[in-house]
């Protein structure tokens, strides 16, 4: 019996041929493949990704496909914009990324703008396509297609925020890397991970948001295996590569920090002269340095708390480390 969304899958498979033969064929195209090779993505990564290009007009790929799918298709893709007189594609003059499910089914879309005069019209920097019945964002992860198999061989999985991200990372040659292009992480995604991973890197933007965006992450994926990569300079893993060649994949395999480590850089008030700070401060680290299993690795977080908090020294630390260590 045929599957009920078979039709979208081919639309959506159809849609990201076109796409991509306009980024690799036309003149539009040479330009935005300028704008890619700058980022440092060739061809062999254009090919790799299936990345396209949707053209500066407003119907190319609906004429293209109009006549091969049911009105009911084209209206549930997402992929054009009915109005009362017109029907126009949703995607114009972006750079595609195809979004696949883990079957490397072609689901969705995002577009990146690359024009000056996009950027000058502020217009949002990238535009996804919008839920149907074959495409919800907080189920999906991008790159999970390829990453499969090197996940559940290595048992280790990298969560990133973007897609130029999972690519800068396929470019050092790491590729059990996915994205959860900028939402949340859901139990969704943790479940679906959970099958193939034993242990979580979380890698987000080095700013404030992707520090915010950790620390979410870091209660969902309680109880599992998980470090965590701060990349330096408040730059995202893609740009980090970009500004320091060669320094990503050192970063990724020898930069990681423990759960409680990140805590206690993220926890620790910008101001921590006041007595009150300082014992808030290690009210919240306490409970949770006594509930790791590593002694050894409790010695070094009380040393490292005990240094960050001047009027306590290791001994008074440990002290009341040892009052809360649950009893063996
Ligand atoms: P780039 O490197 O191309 O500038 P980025 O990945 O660094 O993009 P961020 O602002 O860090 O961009 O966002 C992380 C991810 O969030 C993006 O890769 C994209 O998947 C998603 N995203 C960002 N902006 C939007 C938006 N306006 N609408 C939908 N998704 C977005
Ligand atoms: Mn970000
Ligand atoms: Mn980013
Ligand atoms: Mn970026």
């Amino acid at each position: 019996k045929e599957n009920p969304n078979q039709a979208l899958f081919e639309i959506h498979t159809q849609a990201s041929r076109v796409y991509h033969m306009i980024l690799t064929s036309t003149e539009l195209g040479q330009e935005a493949k300028k704008y890619l090779y700058d980022r440092g993505i060739d061809d062999e990564i254009i090919n790799r990704f299936g990345i396209g290009l949707a053209p500066d007009e407003p119907n190319v790929l609906y004429k293209s496909l109009a006549n091969k799918f049911e009105e009911k298709v084209l209206s549930e893709s997402g992929l054009f914009t009915f109005t009362e007189n017109n029907i126009y594609d949703s995607f114009q003059n972006r750079i595609m990324f195809p979004l696949m499910n883990e079957y490397g089914q072609v689901i969705a879309f995002s577009g990146r703008i690359w024009q000056e005069n996009q950027i000058n019209r502020k217009e949002a920097k990238y535009k996804n396509s919008t839920t149907t019945p074959i495409f919800n964002k907080s189920y999906e992860l991008y790159n999970l297609n390829i990453a499969k198999p090197l996940i559940n061989k290595s048992k280790e999985v990298y969560l990133m925020e973007g897609f130029m991200d999972v690519i800068a990372a396929y470019r050092v040659g790491i590729t059990n890397v996915v994205a959860t292009m900028g939402t949340s992480l859901t139990e969704n995604h943790v479940s679906k991970l959970s099958r193939l991973a034993k242990s979580f890197v979380l890698l987000y933007d080095g700013d404030k948001a992707g520090q915010n965006a950790t620390y979410k992450s870091l209660n969902l994926l309680r109880g599992k295996q998980v470090q965590i990569v701060t990349v330096p300079d408040r730059l995202d893993p893609d740009e980090y590569e970009k500004q320091y060649p060669g320094a990503l994949k050192n970063l990724m395999t020898q930069g990681r920090i423990s759960e409680v480590e990140f805590l206690i850089d993220y926890l620790k008030p910008d101001n921590l002269t006041s007595l009150q700070e300082q014992t808030n401060f290690l009210d919240q680290m306490i409970p949770l340095i006594a509930n790791v299993a590593s002694l050894t690795a409790q010695d070094a977080y009380i040393k490292k708390l005990s240094e960050t908090v001047k009027d306590f020294d290791y001994q008074s630390i440990e002290n009341q480390v040892n009052r809360l260590r649950p009893n063996n």
